[in-house]
């Protein structure tokens, strides 16, 4: 069976740090279009400074550079189960998600709900740390690196990203809350929340459990 998972929440909300758990666990794959935008400008390519100024202003990108990027993604990675974490973002999207994903290619989509509130998504936001060569995610509150700045995989030099600013957190949230919330009623039945206030590996536990997998 083809399953597609939409994982769907606020920024801050986990849905990258569990995609890359599930993949670890079990090898599902996943699609960030947020990490193919940030791909985009960090290579400074055509499209990666077309994206740039909404990424930094904290607005979605429109929907025709997104469903491209998308699109092109899917029929590049033929497989039989995904996650999507960040598409489809607008009611606009999930159109093209469900003719392209259900209706053409026969997967039986699911939506993840990441509920969680606004003081819990600042705090991850603003402490969030990556680091650029291993992939590694830590938390300057609820993780803290063993040296300050330096990864505890590999002990690289953490970067934090343009957009988890306190200014352009707000704008991010704002998105969300007009653009992305209608998406949980356009799928209703088809939505599974979670309780993401919940620490890294409780929501893993939840997730497993709601999906099988
Ligand atoms: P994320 O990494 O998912 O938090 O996305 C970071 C930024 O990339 C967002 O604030 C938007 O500017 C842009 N972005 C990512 N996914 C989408 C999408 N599906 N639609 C529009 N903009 C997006």
């Amino acid at each position: 069976m083809k399953n597609g998972y939409i994982f769907l929440g606020a920024p801050g909300s986990g849905k990258g740090t569990q995609a890359k758990k599930l993949l670890d666990a079990s090898g599902i794959p996943s699609v960030s279009t947020g990490d193919l935008i940030r791909s985009e400008i960090k290579r400074e390519t055509p499209l990666g400074l077309e994206c740039k100024p909404y990424l930094t202003s904290g607005k979605l990108v429109p929907d025709t550079i997104i469903v491209r990027m998308f699109k092109q993604w899917v029929e590049t990675h033929a497989v039989a189960t995904f996650i999507s974490d960040g598409f489809p973002r607008t009611i606009e999207q999930a159109k093209v998600f469900d003719v392209l994903i259900s209706q053409e290619l026969g997967y039986t989509v699911t939506i993840v709900f990441f509920k969680v509130g606004l003081k819990t998504l600042k705090k991850r936001i603003l402490g969030r740390r990556i680091c650029p060569k291993c992939g590694n995610i830590q938390n300057e509150f609820f993780n803290p690196p063993l040296v300050s700045g330096q990864c505890d995989r590999c002990a690289s030099a953490f970067e934090t990203r343009i957009d988890d600013t306190e200014e352009i957190i707000q704008t991010r949230y704002d998105s969300y809350l007009e653009s992305t919330m209608p998406i949980i009623e356009h799928y209703k039945s088809q939505v599974i929340t979670i309780d993401a206030e919940q620490g890294p590996d409780e929501i893993f536990v939840s997730i497993r459990k709601q999906l099988s997998v």
